[in-house]
C-alpha cells in the first residue's frame, strides 16, 4: 500500500487517491503485469485533518480557560486542566486525576452537589449552582458551576466548569454594605433626600425622614405627581419656587425656601437646596435635592425681626419723646428762674432772710434743671438734628471749639497745644461737640496742684484718622474706664465737680455714628487720653 498522493481530476478539482498494485505473473514466476485499484481518499483525508485540527483547537481553550474544566466519571476526577487545580488549590492538574470530586466541594454544599452529579448523570440539564469549594488552606472559594454528561470511552462522563465568583460575590457584598451604612445615614438624618424622576414625574428615591418631615406617610408622599407636591406650597411662596426651579433647572445648585403644608395642617418653613441632573441627550430628567425644616429658624428670625422692629420704633419715641420734653421743659423753667430772680431783686437786702434762703433754692435747683435738660437735648439732637457726613477740616474745628472755651481756658490757667489735624468725613457740628466736650473734662477734671496741659494730636490708622486729647488731669481708675462713657455715670458728686454725666455719652454716640470707636487711657494722679476714630477723606 502507497501512501496517498495529490492528483487532479480531469476537470481540475484537487484528488487525494491511494493506490494498490498486485504483479501478476506467468505460472514460470515471469512478471506479467500490474492489477491496481486507485481509491479516491479526499474525503477521509480531509475528515482526520479537521479532526486533528479540532482536538487542537479545542485542547487550547481547555488548557487556557479562565474556568476550572473537570470531567469525573462516576464522581472519580479523570480529567482537570491548569485552571482547576489553580482554583482548588492543587500543585498541577494531574494530581486532582483519581479523587472523588465531591472531596473539593465544602462539606456544607456536598448534598446538593451530589443531587446535582446524579441529575448530570441522568443527562438532564442541572440548574448552575453556587458552590463553596473547600482548599487544603481550609479558605473557601465561592464558584458557579454546571455539569453536563458526555460519553468517555464508551462509559457516561460530567463535564464541569466551574467559574469562581467570589471577587463578585465580595463587589457585592461590599456594595450591599455601602449602601446599608448609606441608607443608615439617611434614616438617621434630620434632611430629607430625595431625587424626582421628571419624565415619570414621581420620586425615584425620597428618604424615609420625608414622613416626619412631611407628615404624609413615605409610601402616599413618594407616589405624588410633581403637581401634588406645587399644591401643598404656600400660594404666597409658589411663585418663587416655580421661578426658582425654572431657573435652576439648567444644572445649577439652588436654594429656595417654601411654606409646605404638613398632614397636620400646618405649613412648615422647608429649606430646599437642588441641582437638575440631565440625561446622556442634555435633557434635564431628573431633581435632586436635600430638604431641611427650617420652621424654628424661620421663627426665631421673624421674632428678631419684630424684636428689632420694634426697640427701633420704642427708640424713635424715646428720641421724640426726650426732644419735645426737653424742648417744652424749657420754656416754664426759664420763667421760673427769671421770675424767682425778680422776686429776689423786689425782696432786696432788706427781705425775710428765710425767703432769700428758699428763693436761692429755687433758682438754683432750676439752674441745674436747665443745664441737665441742655445736656439732654444735646443728646437727643444727635439723630435728630444729624447731618450727613462731609469732609471736614478737623483743624478748623478745634480752633473754633477752643475760641467758644476761651474764658474757661484762661480760668483753668491751661495751656492747650494743638498738632496738625486732618480732613475727616465727619458732620462738622458734631465733631465740634466731640471736641467741646472731651476739652471742657480737661479743663474740669485738673488738678488743683498742678498746672494743666491739654494736647491733641491725630494719627493716622488704616482707612481711619485717630485723634487723642491729652490731659494732665486727676485721672481714673481703670475700673472705670467703660463705665464714664454710660449716661448718667458719674465718679463725682456735684458740689466736688459739677456736672450731669451726659458728656461722654454724646461724645460716644457721635463716634459710633460716625463708624468710628471711643476709648480712654489714664494713670489715676497723672492724666488722661481719650481717643476717638473717624474716617479719613
Ligand atoms: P460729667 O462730666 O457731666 O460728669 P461725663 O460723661 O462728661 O459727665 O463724664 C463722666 C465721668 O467721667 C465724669 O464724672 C468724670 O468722673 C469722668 N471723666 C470724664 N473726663 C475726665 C477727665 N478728662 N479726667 C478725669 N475724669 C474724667
Amino acid at each position: 500500500m502507497r501512501r496517498p498522493v495529490l492528483q487532479h481530476h480531469r476537470d481540475g478539482r484537487p484528488l487525494i487517491v491511494e493506490g494498490h498494485a498486485v504483479p501478476v505473473r506467468a505460472p514460470d514466476g515471469a512478471l506479467v503485469g500490474y492489477v491496481a485499484a486507485v481509491l479516491d481518499v479526499t474525503a477521509q483525508a480531509r475528515l482526520s485533518g479537521d479532526l486533528a485540527e479540532s482536538e487542537a483547537k479545542y485542547r487550547n481553550l481547555v488548557e487556557l480557560s479562565p474556568d476550572a474544566i473537570l470531567i469525573h466519571q462516576h464522581g472519580a476526577i479523570v480529567f482537570a486542566n491548569p485552571a482547576a487545580a489553580r482554583l482548588v488549590g492543587a500543585a498541577a492538574p494531574d494530581d486532582l486525576v483519581g479523587r472523588p470530586i465531591i472531596e473539593i466541594v465544602d462539606p456544607g454544599a456536598r448534598e446538593n452537589v451530589e443531587w446535582n452529579i446524579t441529575a448530570d448523570l441522568r443527562g438532564e440539564d442541572s440548574p448552575i449552582t453556587m458552590v463553596e469549594i473547600l482548599r487544603p488552606d481550609g479558605t473557601t472559594v465561592s464558584v458557579q458551576g454546571r455539569g453536563a454528561c458526555i460519553p468517555l470511552r464508551g462509559r457516561p462522563a460530567v463535564q464541569v466548569v466551574l467559574r469562581d465568583v467570589s471577587e463578585e460575590k465580595r463587589a457585592e457584598a461590599e456594595l450591599r454594605e455601602t449602601g446599608e451604612r448609606l441608607r443608615n445615614v439617611l434614616d438617621l438624618s434630620r434632611d430629607a433626600v430625595y431625587r424626582f424622576d421628571l419624565v415619570a414625574d414621581r420620586f425615584d428615591y425620597v428618604s424615609p425622614v420625608a414622613w416626619t418631615l412631611t407628615g404624609n406617610p413615605l409610601e402616599e408622599f413618594a407616589a405624588f405627581s410633581l403637581a401634588e407636591l406645587l399644591v401643598r406650597i404656600h400660594t404666597d411662596d409658589r411663585g418663587t419656587v416655580e421661578a426658582i426651579t425654572a431657573e435652576a433647572i439648567g444644572g445649577e445648585n439652588a436654594t429656595v425656601e417654601y411654606r409646605f403644608l404638613h398632614g397636620d395642617g400646618s405649613y412648615r418653613w422647608f429649606s430646599d437646596h437642588f441641582v437638575g441632573q440631565t440625561d446622556e441627550d442634555g435633557r434635564t430628567c431628573y431633581r435632586g435635592g436635600v430638604v431641611r425644616d427650617v420652621t424654628r429658624e424661620h421663627e426665631d428670625r421673624e421674632a428678631l425681626r419684630r424684636f428689632a422692629e420694634d426697640l427701633e420704633r420704642s427708640n424713635e419715641e424715646l428720641q421724640r419723646f426726650a426732644y419735645v420734653a426737653s424742648h417744652d421743659l424749657q420754656e416754664p423753667l426759664r420763667s421760673i428762674v427769671s421770675f424767682s430772680q425778680l422776686l429776689e431783686r423786689r425782696l432786696g437786702e432788706d427781705g425775710n432772710p428765710d425767703v432769700r434762703d428758699f428763693l436761692g433754692f429755687i433758682i438754683e435747683g432750676g439752674v441745674r434743671i436747665q443745664v441737665l435738660i441742655q445736656d439732654l437735648l444735646q443728646l437727643s439732637r444727635i439723630e435728630t438734628k444729624a447731618q450727613s457726613a462731609e469732609p471736614t477740616d478737623a483743624g478748623r474745628v478745634i480752633a473754633d471749639v477752643l475760641g467758644a472755651l476761651e474764658t474757661s481756658i484762661r480760668e483753668a490757667g491751661a495751656t492747650v497745644e494743638v498738632g496738625e489735624l486732618p480732613v475727616v468725613m465727619a458732620d462738622p457740628a458734631q465733631l465740634a461737640q466731640v471736641f467741646s466736650n472731651l476739652v471742657g473734662n480737661a479743663l474740669k477734671y485738673r488738678r488743683p496742684d498742678a498746672p494743666l496741659e491739654v494736647r491733641v494730636r491725630a494719627e493716622r490708622v488704616g482707612p481711619s484718622w485717630r485723634f487723642a486729647v491729652t490731659d494732665t488731669g486727676i485721672g481714673i481708675e481703670a475700673e472705670y474706664f467703660d463705665r464714664i462713657f454710660v449716661i448718667f455715670q458719674r465718679l463725682h458728686t456735684r458740689e466736688v465737680y459739677p456736672g450731669t454725666g451726659i458728656g461722654l455719652a454724646v461724645v460716644k454716640k457721635i463716634v459710633e455714628r460716625h463708624g468710628g470707636r471711643v476709648r480712654v487711657e489714664s494713670v489715676p494722679g497723672e492724666g488722661s487720653t481719650f481717643y476717638f476714630t473717624m474716617p479719613a477723606v
